[in-house]
């Protein structure tokens, strides 16, 4: 049987190990995760795996496009198996929480530069900042 992230990795000329499909499947479970915690995942699977591996595998991936690489500012670099649709991010100024956001539109790019200086413009790469639910609780309760 062929996983899916097997063909994935086939479909770009990736070699398939099992430190790539460690990290592909963390990757699915837990969207937008920082490096560290990839490692930590991925030792759950495969224990002697080492810090230098995950980040090779982690830059491999990211640069066949298999896995999106978003780092908000202030924020270490956080990844994610949802790629090419142009999505969006909210992120929690107080705890750092992420989560997705549909294009504005639903099409790439969602938004129409008021001025393009002549570029052919395919992506709009937006962040939207705030106070996620929990904070806010927190917050409210805290006061
Ligand atoms: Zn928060
Ligand atoms: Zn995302």
């Amino acid at each position: 049987m062929t996983s899916d992230s097997e063909a994935r990795l086939r479909a770009v000329s990736l070699r398939v190990t099992r430190p790539r499909l460690a990290v592909m499947a963390a990757l699915r479970d837990h969207p937008h995760v920082d490096t560290d915690t990839v490692i930590a995942l991925v030792r759950g699977d495969l224990p002697t795996v080492s810090h230098q591996a995950v980040y090779d595998v982690l830059r491999a991936l990211t640069d066949a496009g298999l896995v999106r690489r978003i780092q908000p500012a202030g924020a270490t670099a956080r990844y994610e198996m949802r790629v090419r649709d142009n999505h969006h991010h909210v992120v929690c100024r107080s705890c750092g929480t992420i989560a997705d956001v549909d294009c504005s539109v639903g099409n790439a790019p969602c938004l129409i530069a008021s001025d393009d200086h002549g570029f052919v413009i395919d992506e709009a790469e937006v962040v939207y900042w705030g106070t996620c639910p929990t904070c806010v609780t927190k917050r409210s309760e805290g006061s």
